[in-house]
């Protein structure tokens, strides 16, 4: 699927039916991501960030003779921008994370609603565009009911999966923009509930916002400098009271190893189900081209198919990769 974002072409603002009085002309380049600390942190101050080229179909001939095309380096201002709200909701919707002296993560409700809508009207712009984009492919498509130039994927099952998610996902968005608005009225009783992991290191170098469905319930997740290394989860429960992301907690804390395990969930959960990632340049280029291969297949095609010995050889070079310090 194309991730590629042309920002010009899609604006609204996420927050103009519970909130109002947008100001219309003025519809901005999110916060999501762009703005703020996050990526400056990971960029560290040379404005530009890693990420993966995700367009290219995987070549046995290229990933062994040109991993770098599966690969791309992105500007800042470029990075994750989308037009998800109005200039006046923008800045009062995430004043509590955006405002300078306040980014050090503190794991308050006000802080978690804003990080949590952080990553879904980054997802919900990343659905639309989607939608457009595979609109495009249906519209020259020479053979719509089938395939698409000869990939597997059904152009048709795709465009229906994402005007699904956008359905489940508008209702979310909608309900933590009223939790927002209610808690500046003084309604501080916030059911949106957090689970997050501080990172046993000084900097992690990479960073992402993504939302992921798990088990029935959609996880508002952020990897952040902020400006200690957090994964910072957000949900609203379901009658399922079993809630996965306690149990990965948990397992977390009783283990010895914590830092071989949280790694390992960084590798085969968020590498390879996140989308919008970033890494810090200066690292990512400190990898051998086997390594950057390992990473590459593991993003795309995830770590269960991958022999032991393998994930071994690299664990080293990668863990030192992610977490710095
Ligand atoms: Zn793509
Ligand atoms: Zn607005």
């Amino acid at each position: 699927m194309d991730k590629a974002i042309n920002k010009k072409n899609i604006s609204y603002c996420l927050a103009e039916k519970i909130l109002g009085n947008c100001n219309i002309c003025n519809n901005v380049k999110s916060h999501t991501l762009a703005k703020g600390n996050v990526l400056s942190n990971l960029s560290e101050n040379d404005n530009v960030v890693g990420s993966f080229n995700d367009h290219l179909m995987i070549d046995i001939d290229m990933i062994s003779n040109c991993i770098e095309s599966y690969y791309t380096e992105v500007k800042l201002e470029d990075a994750s921008l989308t037009v998800s709200f109005c200039k006046d909701h923008d800045r009062e919707l995430f004043l509590e994370i955006e405002t300078d002296g306040k980014c050090n993560y503190s794991n308050t409700g006000i802080e978690n609603l804003e990080y949590a809508l952080k990553a879904i009207s980054f997802q919900i712009y990343y659905y639309i565009e989607n939608v457009r984009y595979l609109s495009e492919l249906i519209k020259t498509s020479k053979n719509v009911l089938s395939s698409c130039d000869g990939c597997k994927s059904d152009l048709l099952k795709q465009y229906s999966i994402c005007v699904d998610e956008l359905f489940r996902l508008y209702p979310l968005s909608q309900r933590i923009i009223e939790e927002i608005k209610n808690f500046k009225q003084g309604k501080k009783d916030i059911k949106l509930k957090t689970v997050y992991i501080k990172i046993p290191c000084k900097k992690i170098n990479i960073s992402c916002l993504e939302v992921i469905e798990e088990q029935g319930i959609y996880y508002f997740i952020n990897v952040v400098n902020a400006p200690e290394a957090y994964m910072i989860f957000s949900y609203y429960e379901g009658e399922n009271k079993k809630v996965w992301i306690n149990e990965i907690k948990n397992k977390f804390e009783n283990r010895i190893c914590k830092q071989d395990d949280i790694y390992n969930f960084m590798l085969s959960f968020v590498i390879t189900n996140a989308q919008n990632i970033y890494m810090n340049r200066r690292k990512f280029k400190q990898l051998s081209d086997e390594e950057k291969r390992y990473l590459y297949v593991v993003h795309r095609e995830g770590t269960a198919n991958i022999p032991e010995n393998v994930h071994r050889k690299y664990s080293k070079g990668l863990y030192s990769f992610f977490f710095e310090g």
